[in-house]
């Protein structure tokens, strides 16, 4: 087979960890192709078009803004030249069953007003301390650790010296997520509030280590929404891609990464294209290179895992008219946590009695009307199989959270709703996990797939890879490889 063209880099997957490594590279002067098998780049940032609108139905807020101004200027360009963002004031609206409601805010000091009223004075110090708690856990792993490839616990320790030592010696990974929160929360409305954030790793606080609890840290230095939805980021880094001259191959699978005997030499697409390539990154799951989807020359890059999958989720989209609770943008009506993290986790069934998570997309931006669209989501075992019940049985769950917590959501018009199963049909090789592998025990982020493989000239970025998932994550991992392959190549050619 001919091969088409050859490039420095090519980039399987336009999620945003291979949007970001693709830009980063590019922009460093390299010839880079991006080759993504849906239609549209993002992956998991996505929308569901409702009467005419396009709406996130995957991630909707941004936050550690500086990781994607570091990514626009590696293309010597400006985020806010190419992105619109808006900071969230109202983080999110929290409310259980029975009506109790905590709304919490960006600015810290709103936020222990609101804590005050809700759980009284006495827990307003428990709130503060777990913020330091919580920004020193991000402090101490943030350079060493998180903007960093997962070289394994000795060489971190090695980098950060006797002096770093002693701060990675605090950062709490030995006990659980929930365990840590009952230091500083007695309210057990307020425990659980703060456990939902390991949800943002599809994971249980249940058995996931404190270190977690960093989330908060990172929720606290802000969150933004983008104008025209997170699926505008995804759009903007691929045109800025293509102007830094890069090449965007959508509605291609890659079918096989092709090695010489010791490196990957070409990428063939699903029609038989072959694209030359000096380095490969991969933003699919490495399960798929590990049990011998992308060729068996290169299975042995990377080793397979047997770590447990992240949770799934099944979502709605929809335009609904809400009733009998003000939503905000981003609405937590809480479910039963002991009942939702066992049927996750360990029954592997639908949860009777989910959190649902809701966003309202029109709220904080236009006045709301009378209706509008509303996307819905609570977690899912990843493996869950599709069954003629599912979707009604998952819906009445969701809607019975929702009315225990006072609010009544009627759809008009058509729901667009997506099950583990269309999850694992979108991301092959994840059982619709997705959040790559669960961070459950206390080295769990230690034994996180690393950047680097087996094959010299062949990464991973994205979700199942460190430093894991959520857009800043994977951007990082991305912006870690596009600097690794650079000085591998040694400077641009002119
Ligand atoms: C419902 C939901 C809500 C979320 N909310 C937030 C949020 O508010 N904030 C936040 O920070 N994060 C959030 N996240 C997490 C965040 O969206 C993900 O961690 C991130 O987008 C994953 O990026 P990725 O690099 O892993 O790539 P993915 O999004 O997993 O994309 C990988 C891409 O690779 C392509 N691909 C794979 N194999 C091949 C192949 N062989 N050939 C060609 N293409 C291939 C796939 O088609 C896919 O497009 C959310 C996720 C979900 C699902």
């Amino acid at each position: 087979m001919e091969t088409a063209r050859s490039f420095d880099a090519v980039v399987v997957g336009a999620g945003l960890g291979g949007l970001a490594a693709a830009l980063a590279l590019a922009g460093d002067g390299r010839r880079v192709a991006l080759v993504e098998a849906h239609p549209e780049v993002g992956g998991k940032i996505a929308v569901a078009r409702l009467a005419g609108r396009e709406i996130d139905c995957g991630p909707s807020v941004l936050s550690m803004r500086p990781v994607f101004e570091e990514l626009f200027s590696t293309a010597g360009l400006r985020l806010d030249e190419h992105v619109e963002l808006q900071p969230l004031e109202l983080l999110a609206r929290h409310t259980w069953p029975g009506g109790a409601r905590l709304d919490l805010f960006a600015d810290e000091q709103r936020s222990t007003e609101a804590i005050a009223a809700f759980a009284g004075r006495g827990a307003v110090e428990g709130f503060r301390r777990f913020l330091r708690y919580a920004a020193q856990l991000l402090e101490r792993l943030e350079a060493p650790f998180l903007r960093h490839d997962n070289d394994g616990l000795a060489r971190l320790m090695t980098r950060v010296g006797p002096r770093g030592l002693v701060g990675l010696a605090r950062v709490d990974f030995g006990r659980t997520m929930w365990r840590a929160l009952g230091d500083f929360f007695r309210d057990p409305r307020l425990r659980q509030l703060f456990a939902r954030y390991a949800t943002y790793y599809g994971s249980s606080p249940f058995a996931a280590p404190a270190t977690l609890n960093l989330i908060a840290a990172v929720e606290q230095r802000g969150v933004w929404t983008v104008r025209g939805g997170m699926i505008a980021l995804a759009r903007a880094i691929a045109a800025a891609f293509t102007d830094a001259g890069g090449v965007v191959l959508t509605g291609h699978r890659v079918a096989a990464l092709e090695s010489d005997g010791h490196r990957v030499s070409a990428v063939r697409l699903a029609d038989g294209t072959r694209l030359g390539a000096r380095h490969v990154v991969f933003n699919g799951d490495p399960s798929r290179i590990a049990d011998g989807h992308l060729g068996a020359a290169i299975r042995g890059a990377v080793q397979p895992q047997h770590e447990p999958a992240s949770s799934s989720a099944m979502t709605w989209s929809m335009l609904a008219r809400p009733e009998g609770l003000e939503l905000a943008r981003h609405t937590v009506c809480f479910g039963d946590d002991a009942e939702e993290f066992d049927a996750l986790f360990d029954r592997r069934e639908l949860p009777r009695r989910p959190t649902v998570h809701l966003c309202a997309p029109d709220r904080g931006t236009a006045r709301p009307s009378d209706v509008e669209p509303v996307f819905c989501l609570v977690n899912a075992p990843a493996g869950l199989p599709s069954d003629d019940t599912l979707q009604s049985v998952a819906r009445a769950a969701m809607e019975a959270t929702l009315g225990a917590c006072g609010l009544r959501l009627t759809a008009l018009g058509p729901t667009i709703a997506a099950t583990p199963t269309d999850f694992a049909e979108r991301f092959p090789g994840t059982q619709g996990a997705l959040w790559g592998p669960a961070t459950h025990g206390s080295t769990a982020a230690f034994r996180r797939q690393s950047c680097r493989t087996a094959v010299p000239n062949l990464w991973l970025v994205g979700g199942a890879t460190h430093p894991g998932a959520g857009l800043p994550m994977v951007t990082l991992g991305g912006l870690w490889a596009a600097r690794q392959i650079g000085a591998a190549l040694g400077s641009p050619r002119s």
